[in-house]
């Protein structure tokens, strides 16, 4: 099953417009190997300068974010519409920042990739393990948690238009990086799961890992049989580390 290879950068609480323009600039100017895909999820502010500097035809705007209802009395909330109208085409949800920090449940994630998909944007679905978890061997049993909500709410077929991000929480700015066959393995179950109940759409969702991804660690992970690119935080505001990662990428899957 060909897949494309995805790159996608999550910002999170960083940057300013300096890094926008260098970024975009850098990206555009960028040779990409064919069926690869960059997506840079800025915070909301720098979404529409982004936008306007896009040029690449493989570059796209990701939010890391969005609300679960379409509008009204909620202070400090983005909508989907309001996304749109910037050009964002992913949403980055269920991050395990937003589950821990802002206690986001698989469920309220859940209605958030149901708003998303309703707004025609794709959910990069995040799911992951924690260290204790890893250890006590509960990885399977979360991550079929976090999936099984989604499942639920949208059925099977809701996984043709969203993207699956696999970040073990204990490898997320930690520099710990799962090994390529660790996370090779873990994508495997989680394609498993999926097909459990739709072998097609399984061999179709894109798998992203994440959790420290850099340029040294990033082409031996993405060549994993089920690791379909990554999801990539310290790393993607490091223009060089980020360029690189990107223009080595290769869409082979
Ligand atoms: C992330 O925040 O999604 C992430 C993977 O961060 P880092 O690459 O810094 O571990």
């Amino acid at each position: 099953m060909k897949r494309k290879t995805i790159i996608a950068a999550n910002w999170k609480m960083n940057g300013n417009l300096a890094l926008v323009k260098e970024m975009s600039q850098q990206l555009n100017a960028l040779q990409i190997s064919d069926n690869v895909e960059v997506i840079v999820c800025p915070s909301f502010p720098y979404l529409s300068s982004l936008s306007d500097s896009i040029t690449h035809g493989q570059l796209y705007l990701g939010a890391q974010n969005a609300n679960e209802h379409d509008k009204g009395a909620y202070t400090g909330e983005v909508s989907t519409d309001m996304l749109k109208e910037l050009s964002v085409k992913y949403v980055v949800l269920g991050h395990s920042e937003r589950r821990a920090l802002y206690k986001e449940t698989s469920t309220l994630v859940a209605h958030k990739v149901k708003t998303v998909l309703e707004a025609g944007l794709t959910p990069i679905l995040c799911i992951g393990e924690s260290e204790i978890e890893r250890v006590s061997e509960q990885t399977e049993t979360v991550l079929a948690s976090q999936l099984q909500p989604v499942l639920d709410e949208l059925g099977i077929e809701a996984f043709e238009k969203i993207i699956v991000a696999y970040e073990p929480v204990w490898a997320i700015g930690t520099g710990k990086t799962a090994s390529p066959e660790m996370a090779q393995a873990t994508h495997h179950f989680i394609r498993a799961f999926l097909a459990q109940v739709n072998e097609s759409v399984a061999a179709k969702v894109p798998l992203l890992y994440g959790g420290s991804v850099n340029a040294s660690n990033s082409n031996e992970l993405f060549a994993q049989a089920d690791i379909d690119g990554g999801l990539i935080g310290g790393a993607s505001l490091k223009v060089d580390e980020f360029i690189t990662i990107c223009s080595t990428a290769k869409g082979l899957n």
